[in-house]
């Protein structure tokens, strides 16, 4: 491949098939890559380079033997380290699974396998995915490749970091409040959160289930639904699994926005930096031009997800994470007098700070004293969001807000654990809803790239490829 050249899941399945390159070259190539980046960036935990290298080569056999293969073979990418893969450790970057090296795949793992993908290795995250800067890892912090002395964004901050960095093609990452889309937008490079139940979480690790959903990170739109065709569908084994067939995701994907109709979130314009507010205007501007009608709605009950968001998310994780004793799972303090203190000091020295605050708040908010106050509250709230958005979207097509209500910080810049909790308030109402949402890339703020977000409806999103490449392209 030439220097320069976008290198995209499109450009290099093109070029494999014309003969341009190796399945073995591009691996190189991203290998080469993550050396020099490596030591400032920090976005992998592990690197499989021989594995990586065996399967590039099987797949150049199977291309040179004339064989017809799915679009993504022979594509370097890399996964979250909270997704399982078979025979290579998964740590969720945490102490306490440091050593755990998965007897299975992922769904998601499984399909990219079979899809020819190659798997490059695995990537940091906040400890078991709570955080929104990627400094919660129990194995160091990830940069923002960008400018390395900012965040990446978080959790899924590794896979933002090495597409944005060119260590990957592409890279699967999760989502439960906003872990692809925030980090994507901050390193400027495509972020989708799917529908609840489209990619299955069979071998996710669970921080709170009913709100995780594994993410897709990549260079442009195309890319993402392209990918997204790949890994989705219905598997037996989640039980939240989805059996709404998938979309033609690619087809029509170039359309453009005549006709459609998008909500600006009136209260994101508020809450937003003065850089990310003229961007917001900008692509409502964008759309307009390309032919899209764009009115202002206001979302009053935005302010109380993040709450709602935080209340809902630790309940579920105090009571999952609880099988981490030191007995059947992970780090064990075998140095302990007895049971009791097993448990106690395996969860004291296996887990970081975050995770130990969301644990006692999830167990907090679960209390007889505080289940009707908190997590009560919090679930009807929950069920008011669904009600406004799905009404909200039986007349739009989609809502567009900010992924992230500034762009990347110093990592000195936010100490308090609050002020980074609020880094994801405008990510977190899809999550709780369970619909789509992607960001894009648009625009600038300070030299750093502004993502803005499409929300649509639940399996919409070909519709939001279809108004996301659209802006991306600015074409009508
Ligand atoms: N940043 C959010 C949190 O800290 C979201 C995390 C996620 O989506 N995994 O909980």
């Amino acid at each position: 491949m030439r220097n320069g050249e976008k290198w995209t899941v499109q450009t290099l399945a093109r070029a494999l098939r014309g003969g341009k390159c190796s399945a073995r070259e591009l691996t190189l190539a991203c290998l080469k890559r993550i050396e020099a980046c490596e030591p400032e960036v920090h976005a992998f935990l592990t690197v499989t380079r021989e594995k990586a290298l065996t399967a590039a080569d099987r797949i150049d056999a199977r291309l040179a033997a004339g064989e017809e293969l799915p679009l993504l073979a022979g594509i370097p990418m890399a996964i979250k380290d909270n997704i399982c893969t078979k025979g290579v450790r998964t740590t969720c970057a945490s102490r306490m699974l440091e050593n755990f090296i998965p007897p299975y795949d992922a769904d998601a793992a499984e399909r990219l396998h079979q899809a020819g993908a190659v798997l490059l290795g695995k990537l940091n995250m906040d400890e078991f995915a709570m955080g929104s800067d990627t400094g919660t890892s129990a194995f160091g912090p990830t940069a923002n490749p960008l400018d390395v002395s900012r965040v990446p964004g978080g959790s899924s901050g590794g896979s933002a970091a090495a597409v944005a960095a060119g260590e990957a093609v592409f890279a699967l990452g999760s989502d439960t409040g906003g872990s692809v889309r925030q980090p994507a937008a901050l390193c400027g490079v495509v972020g989708l959160r799917p529908t609840y139940g489209r990619i299955s979480r069979y071998g996710l690790t669970g921080f709170a289930p009913s709100l995780d959903q594994i993410g897709l990170v990549t260079r442009d739109v195309p890319d993402c639904a392209a990918v997204l065709a790949a890994v989705a569908g219905f598997d037996p084994r989640d039980a939240t699994s989805s059996r709404v067939p998938v979309d033609d995701y690619l087809t029509g994907i170039g359309e453009g926005v005549r006709g459609m109709r998008a909500a600006l979130v009136r209260e994101s314009l508020e809450e937003s930096s003065p850089g990310v507010r003229r961007e917001l205007l900008r692509a409502a501007a964008r759309l307009e031009t390309l032919g899209a009608r764009v009115d202002e709605l206001s979302l009053p009950f935005l302010r109380d997800m993040l709450p709602a968001y935080h209340i809902l998310s630790s309940a579920e994780a105090s009571s999952n994470l609880a099988r981490f004793d030191g007995i059947r799972y992970g780090f064990s303090a075998t140095d302990a007098a007895d049971w009791q203190e097993r448990i106690r000091e395996s969860r004291s020295r296996g887990f970081g700070r975050e995770v130990k605050r969301r644990i006692l708040l999830g167990t907090f908010v679960l209390t007889k004293e505080q289940y009707g106050p908190c997590y009560e509250k919090a679930r009807r709230l929950k069920g008011k969001t669904l009600a406004s958005l799905r009404t909200a979207l039986s007349y739009y097509d989609f809502l567009l807000l900010p992924t992230s209500p500034e762009v990347a910080w110093k990592r000195e810049e936010k100490r308090d654990p609050v002020a980074m909790y609020r880094s994801d308030l405008f990510v977190v109402p899809a999550s709780i809803a369970g619909l789509p949402a992607l960001s894009v890339p648009f625009g600038m703020d300070q030299g750093l790239p502004v993502g803005m977000q499409l929300v649509g409806r639940a399996f919409g999103e070909k519709e939001l490829f279809r108004a996301a490449h659209a802006l991306e392209e600015g074409k009508a």
